[in-house]
Formats: C-alpha cells, structure tokens, sequence
C-alpha cells in the first residue's frame, strides 16, 4: 500500500538518490517516487522493504531468461578476471569474435557481418550511417533520407528521434533538432502499398533505406502487423533500389515466437539491428548486422570508404560473454517453447479484458500482451499494480506485458490476473 509510495523506511541511500538520480521519461516534481529495489531472481523483483513483485515487462523487455541466471553470472564473472574491456581499435578478442560468428549463424542469409556498439539507438543510427555510407561508396549521391513508419520507436537518440513516429509526443519539442525524414504508413493494404509505391517512384533517388519493427511496433504503441506487410516493403525495396533495415531490437531472441521476426516472415532485411534481449537483459551492448552486399560497399582500397564510427565500448568483452552465455541458453533450453506457452496463457488469461470497460483491443503474439484503452489514468494504475504485487508499466493508451521466458504458469497467472481486476476497478 501506500507504504511502498513512501517508504516508511527507505533504505539509507534512497533520500539522497532521490535529490541527484534523474530518472527516464518522467517528470521528477510530480511522478510517483520511484521504487527502491534491491534485489532480483527470476521473475520477481524484490524491494527495499522485502516485498516481491512479479516483473511484466522485464526491464523493457530485456531478460529474456529471468534474472540472475548463474550460466550468464559464471560467464561474466570469467570474463571479469580475464579481461574485462579492451577496445576493438586495432584488437579483437574472443568473447565478440564468437558472439559475431555466432549472430552470423544464426541470422538468415548473408547478414554476416557484426558491427558492436552499447544500446539500441546507437545500433540503429550506426545502421542509418552504414546505409548512407553504403550509396556514398558506391557512387551514388543524394540518398541521405529514411522512409519510417506511423507507430515505429528507434530509439531517442538525434539521428533516430527523427525516424520515431512524430505524431508521438515524447519527441516533439526537438523537431527542430531533427534531420528531416519521411514518415509513411505501413503497407497494410492496397491504397497503403499504393501510397509507398508512388512515394519511392517520386522521391526515390533521396532515399537511403526503409525502416521497420518487423512484426511488432513496440514502444510507439505495441502494434502488430503481418509477414505480408515486410514482404511487399521488401519487394519495394529491391523495385525501387533502395535497402531495407529491420529494426529487431525489441522482436529479435524469441520475443514474436521465433528466434527473430525476419525468419517468421520469410524476409531478409539488408541491415538488421539487435539489443536488449541480445545480453539477456544482463549488461549493456547492441549490434548492427550487414548483409554481404552491404559490407562489400565498403570493401576498398579506399581509407575514406571505412565505415566512420567507433564507441569506446563497443564489442565490451563482458557484454560479448553475457551475450554468448545468453545464445547457450537459447540452444540448451526450450526457450521458444516457453514463448508458444506464454502466447498460448496470455490468449486465454488476457480475453477476460475483452468488454470492461474502456477497453478497446486486446492483441497477443509471441511473449507480447497487450491491452489497449480507451484512455489510461497512468499513475493510478501503476500504483494499483504495485499494491496487487506486480511491475506493469503502462504507456500512452497500453498496458502490456512481455515477461521473462522462463516465468512460471502461476506468476503469469498473477500478472494477467492482476490486469484484469485492476481494469474492471476502472
Ligand atoms: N529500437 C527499438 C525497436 C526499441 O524497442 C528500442 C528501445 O526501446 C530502441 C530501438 C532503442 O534502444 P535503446 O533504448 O537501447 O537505445
């Protein structure tokens, strides 16, 4: 209860964390405190006072495996003795050399190629430079623009606050920062194709590449579409001569139900990134991943045809061992069986949504589970979450839920239990 809004007893740096922590996306003077969590182990998230609460969204849907789970622990803590970071300037070392071959292996094709960097939307504007780069190499001039799509989230970075649905809200006061993009509906139907084939056909020669959230949108709303809408933007693609950049940040590891949501559409994007899920939600690291045709554009004698970008932390030898920790357990455990599992008990729990009130969609695919309102008192659910003993963190008009593969039957139960009585109180 109101006890864990304000801690009767708050552990002895909260009071202090409080005064200089700025936290993500929400206003300090008004939002509810933040909650003081010590500790975590699978699905759960333990707070200062002892509490547990079952975790619905798993740290933005990155610990794919629960957390703390000893494999990813002992393969970090290796690591940690034997070399903890050096840079890729001039090295290589094994822990990213076997997370890049790796990657290969597992992505369709010939996206073979792994350039490293430490989050999402890094890994995204790196994929946005190697596809303008990619023209500027190849001699051609002019293709510095980005087709994204109404409903897509990149990241909140410059170069990928401008490929964000603009129509958003949480980018709006920086348009003017913005390079100028062409935001275009996804090719739901025929007047959609019909609209994106005329775009291309006018503005084409501007046009750097199409990018997308295969599958599922995410952030910009938790929407879904089908394998038609990424195949009809990969035969745009190829008509009209530009590359196509699957944005797999959210979908990749398992999350729609298949190890990435290329391989349930049967389309192979020509750049492709990766995060999140990709450490198994333990430590920071993305990766931007080249089809063969990209990486031969910059294949030269040429210094000036160098990709240009380099983090400091990029292919991070911790990072690149909780990644290769997370991949063993992807090949040993039934991960993506626990997802069927998963999508199969939110379709049942969640249609208990279907009809209170002020509910407008209630959609599930893969580990996504997603309950769409009318209109959504924020604070008030989250604090009526945490009182039923669950983390669900609402946004815009969603409430969701994309836990940990490995949660148990009962613990999803209490999560979708808990949606569903704290939407019938509304
Ligand atoms: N792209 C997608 C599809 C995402 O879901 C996110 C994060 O929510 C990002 C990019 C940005 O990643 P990061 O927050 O690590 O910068």
């Amino acid at each position: 209860g109101p006890a864990l809004r304000d801690p009767a007893s708050p552990p002895d740096w909260y009071p202090d964390g409080l005064a200089h922590v700025w936290l993500p996306y929400a206003q300090m003077k008004t939002a509810v405190p933040p909650l003081p969590v010590v500790a975590t182990h699978g699905s759960r998230l333990v707070l200062a006072n002892g509490r547990e609460l079952v975790d619905g969204v798993a740290s933005w849907w990155t610990a794919c495996h629960g957390y703390n789970h000893p494999h990813i622990a002992a393969a970090v803590a290796r690591q940690l003795r034997a070399m903890p970071h050096v840079m890729l300037g001039g090295l290589l070392h094994e822990p990213a050399a076997r997370l890049a071959t790796r990657l290969a292996a597992l992505l369709p094709a010939d996206l073979e190629r792994v350039f490293f960097t430490d989050s999402g939307s890094v890994a995204v504007e790196v994929a946005m430079k190697m596809a303008v780069q990619y023209w500027i190499n190849s001699g051609v001039r002019g293709r510095t623009r980005f087709v994204a799509f109404r409903g897509g989230y990149h990241g909140d970075t410059t170069g990928t606050m401008a490929v964000c649905d603009p129509d958003d809200g949480m980018h709006r006061l920086f348009h003017g920062l913005l390079p100028e993009q062409i935001i275009a509906d996804l090719p739901r139907d025929e007047e959609t194709t019909a609209a994106l084939e005329r775009l291309l056909g006018e503005r084409g020669d501007e046009i750097a590449g199409i990018l997308v959230e295969p599958l599922v949108q995410g952030a910009g709303g938790m929407l879904f579409h089908d394998a038609a809408v990424l195949q009809r933007l990969r035969a745009l693609a190829d008509r009209h001569g530009t590359l196509l950049i699957f944005d797999e940040i959210f979908t990749g590891f398992g999350r729609t139900g298949t190890m990435f949501a290329c391989d349930a559409a049967g389309v192979v994007p020509d750049i492709l990134t990766l995060s999140k899920a990709l450490t198994g939600g333990t430590l920071p690291l993305a990766a931007t991943v080249a089809s063969r045709r990209v990486f031969d554009g910059f294949w030269s004698d040429d210094p000036m045809h160098a990709l240009m970008h380099g983090p400091t932390f990029m292919g991070n030898a911790l990072a690149c061992a909780a990644a290769n920790a997370s991949l063993d357990l992807f090949e040993r455990e039934p991960r993506l069986d626990q997802v069927r599992a998963i999508e199969a008990q939110m379709t049942t729990e969640l249609a208990a949504c279907r009809g209170l009130p002020g509910v407008v969609d209630v959609r599930v695919r893969g580990a996504i589970g997603v309950v769409e309102l009318d209109r959504v008192d924020i604070p008030a659910l989250k604090a009526r979450f945490v009182e039923a003993g669950v983390y669900v963190r609402p946004f815009g008009r969603i409430v969701y839920l994309t836990p940990a593969f490995t949660i148990g039957t009962a613990d999803l139960a209490r999560l979708t239990g808990s949606i569903v009585r704290v939407l019938s109180m509304r």
